[in-house]
């Protein structure tokens, strides 16, 4: 069901060719998604509906969900998953609140400071996403990080669900209830990520969108980034599992399946010097994918290039495979998973030991589920606070300071022929200003 990647006689130079990855040509996708976006663009929310109709199936009369659908929502939220998504908020705000950032106040040169101030980001977009399957648990983990960092107007977008009359998912509702969140609507896919970027009649543009999706929601997000601020690519979803021989194969396979129960194109990855703990889940896969609800997903996914097992010599080559993937999320079950856990440098987040499981982290961990995918780990991080901030330099310095600092900076725009740079400096001091 899944395959093997031999690597104990050693590791190759081009090691990230040799991994299992999906082939997402996200680049293809940008000339679909291109003519979604201009429609969005030249014709507003009556390309939005018309794009809601053929993709998602379903007529609406509004991309705005009511005021009162949030309300209904709650009301009839099943206690259980209430009391669930509440904790979800308690733990996800514990953690978001601590990463807030203060401004600081350097003194360069006597009279001369930088302060950094931290402005949130004024309004932004957030993506639910709701295809193959629908994610309250990414409205706590996209609103909360922009709530924490003060973005003053925040909206959530989620794809119309037929059965639901063409609203978004009720618990997705109901989450948006819950967090304080009263402007939704009803849209997916790339025409979201559009609808928020250029704005319609019926959404206000907002200044950047973050979450995650599909293929046709990260080709949107690439599309259109530069006219909005957008997050990390955070797409199809990724376990590996870096584990030695005392793992316990039962756990590591059920972590395996966790993730390939998102979609057919998630992946799962083990990453083992232990030939004997690979058979072991290799088995273990099979029993356990028998008696799960999603078999059919799970099976292609676990079948897919994406996912495979990966022997290697010994747990240095093994660190070293993990950081060359760069997975979205990093599993470590070995002996003493600390010490490996602090030895990787690429993963989105990084799960020790047997009893921090990556669905944990789906849900209550407190940490952020949306996260960097398809190795875009070695250069990004998920989704935060500071997500949704930027940082402004306030440069302040007296006429003395100025003074103190004109040579060198005339001295540097002569060096780059920009001599215009050094003048306006001198034309303050009276002192000689080129023609
Ligand atoms: P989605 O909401 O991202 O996409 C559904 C939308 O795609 C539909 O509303 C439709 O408008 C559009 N669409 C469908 N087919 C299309 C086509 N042929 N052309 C253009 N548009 C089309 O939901 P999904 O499909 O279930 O995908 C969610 C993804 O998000 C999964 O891959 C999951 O693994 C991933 N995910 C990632 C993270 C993370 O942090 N990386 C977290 C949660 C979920």
């Amino acid at each position: 069901m899944i395959s093997r990647i031999d690597l104990r006689h050693g590791l190759p130079e081009d090691l990230r060719d040799v991994l299992p990855r999906a082939e997402l040509d996200v680049e293809a996708a940008l000339e679909k998604v291109r003519p979604i976006c201009e429609d969005v663009h030249h014709r507003g929310a009556a390309a939005v509906r018309e794009l809601t109709a053929r993709f998602d199936g379903v007529a609406v009369e509004s991309t705005r969900v009511p005021r009162e659908a949030l309300t209904e929502a709650l009301e009839s939220l099943d206690p259980r998953v209430r009391a669930a998504l509440e904790e979800s908020i308690r733990r996800a705000r514990l953690v978001h609140r601590d990463q807030r950032r203060t401004d600081t106040t350097t003194q360069v040169v006597p009279g001369g400071t930088v302060t950094e101030r931290w402005v949130p980001v004024d309004r932004v977009g957030l993506y639910v996403p709701g295809g193959r399957a629908v994610y309250p648990s990414s409205v706590v983990m996209n609103v909360v990080p922009a709530q924490e960092a003060g973005v003053r107007s925040l909206a959530v977008s989620s794809p119309a669900q037929k059965e639901f009359g063409g609203l978004p998912h009720p618990t997705i509702l109901a989450a948006c209830e819950l967090l304080g969140v009263d402007e939704v609507y009803n849209a997916g896919g790339a025409q979201a990520v559009a609808m928020f970027a250029y704005g319609t009649e019926e959404c206000e543009p907002v200044r950047m969108v973050t979450g995650p999706g599909n293929i046709w929601v990260t080709a949107a997000k690439r599309l259109l980034k530069g006219r909005i601020g957008i997050d990390s690519e955070a797409g199809p979803t990724e376990v590996a599992v870096l584990a030695d021989g005392t793992a316990d194969a039962v756990f590591v396979a059920s972590d395996l399946i966790s993730q390939a129960e998102h979609d057919v194109i998630a992946a799962a990855v083990l990453i083992t010097d232990s030939e004997e703990l690979a058979d072991q889940v290799g088995k273990e896969l099979a029993v356990q994918v028998e008696a799960t609800k999603h078999g059919e997903r799970i099976k292609e996914a676990l079948a897919g290039r994406q996912s495979g097992i990966v022997l290697v010599k010994d747990l240095d080559d093994a660190v070293e495979v993990a950081d060359a993937y760069a997975a979205e999320h990093l599993e470590i079950h070995t002996a003493d998973a600390a010490a490996v856990a602090a030895r990787i440098s690429n993963a989105g987040a990084i799960f020790v030991g047997a009893y921090a499981p990556v669905s944990l982290g789906d849900y209550l961990a407190g940490s952020n589920h949306v996260l960097p995918t398809g190795g875009c780990a070695c250069h990004s991080g998920g989704l935060s606070v500071q997500t949704f901030l930027r940082g402004i330099h306030v440069i302040d310095y007296t006429r003395e300071a100025l003074a103190d600092s004109a040579l060198h900076v005339t001295v540097l725009a002569d060096a780059e022929d920009l001599p215009a740079h050094g003048a306006a400096i001198r034309a303050r001091f009276d002192w000689n200003v080129p023609q």
